[in-house]
């Protein structure tokens, strides 16, 4: 519980961004300490080493530092899920509803073996869009989705909730009200 207090208290909440009214939760200070970026990576690595992963994949773009940094602790693969047009090879895409619009991710469509233990990873789950479409592709390539794991939820936008509700586990070191 202190590791956790101890993570909160580098997380920084920035007002109004990027739009007035949002709390944007900030974990650049968090990675900017190296005992508490250690700390959160030791915490999830605890977390998933008795799962057994074979492969981490991480959303753009915190996803990635968080996600690098956990499968290099685990001594497993890194797989990026990009936002759409950035993967250089042929690609399978999941879109989801924004308040406005919409938006895509993509996954090259040889990133994992069918079968193969995935953990799916963000640094922060709002309405679960994101994540949910990170999963949804996971699935179509034939990963078993151990989990989607994030640093920080907001449970009230219910977001972690509708994802649980559509059968995925999910785990946050943290909750932010
Ligand atoms: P969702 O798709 O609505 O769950 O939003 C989550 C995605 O938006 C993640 O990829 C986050 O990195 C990003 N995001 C949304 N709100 C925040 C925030 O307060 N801090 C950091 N990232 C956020």
């Amino acid at each position: 519980a202190d590791i956790l207090t101890e993570l909160r208290r580098h997380i920084r909440t920035v007002p109004d961004w990027p739009v007035p009214g949002v709390q944007f939760r900030d974990i650049t200070p968090l990675l900017a300490e190296p005992a508490a970026f250690k700390l959160m990576i030791d915490a999830l690595a605890a977390r998933y080493e008795a799962m057994r992963p074979e492969l981490i994949a991480g959303l753009e773009a915190r996803g990635f530092i968080i996600g690098a940094a956990l499968a290099y602790r685990l001594g497993v693969g890194f797989m990026p899920i990009r936002k759409k047009g950035k993967l250089p090879h042929e690609c399978i895409e999941e879109s989801y509803l924004l308040e406005y619009g919409s938006a895509t991710v993509e996954a090259h469509v040889d990133a994992l073996r069918p079968g193969q233990r995935v953990v799916l990873v963000d640094d922060l789950i709002a309405s679960g869009g994101t994540m949910g479409a990170g999963a949804r592709l996971l699935q179509r390539l034939g990963a078993e989705l151990l989990e989607c794991a994030a640093v920080i939820d907001l449970p009230a936008l219910r977001g972690s909730q509708q994802l649980r509700e559509a059968g995925l586990p999910v785990f946050a070191l943290l909750e932010y009200a």
